[in-house]
């Protein structure tokens, strides 16, 4: 089995340099909204945060996300992205567990 190489992207809110697939993409589409990709296939500008819900918390008290995607990130969608944010988790922690057994 030849080692694949991991690509690495750091998590705005942590600073950590992490592997891209523990990482939720949070991406500024054409359209200039600010939505999770979980797919990491969206066109648009890209912003990593841990898979963590402290770490994207850590990123609205910083507003990590808003000099990440250079645009301002209103509250509102903070506050959207936080709730998709709890809903994608346990399907990103899944798909994690699953893809470690391969
Ligand atoms: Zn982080």
């Amino acid at each position: 089995m030849k080692q694949k190489k991991v690509p690495l992207r750091k998590c705005v809110a942590s600073q950590e340099m992490m592997p891209k697939k523990e990482l939720i993409r949070i991406v500024r589409t054409p359209a200039g909204e600010v939505v999770i990709d979980l797919t990491g296939k969206k066109s648009g500008r890209g912003a990593y945060i841990c898979g963590k819900l402290e770490c994207f918390k850590l990123a609205q008290k910083t507003k990590a996300l808003d000099r990440a995607l250079k645009v301002p990130v209103s509250q509102e969608i903070y506050e959207q992205l936080a709730r998709d944010f709890i809903s994608v988790e346990e399907q990103f922690l899944a798909a994690k567990e699953a893809s470690d057994d391969e």
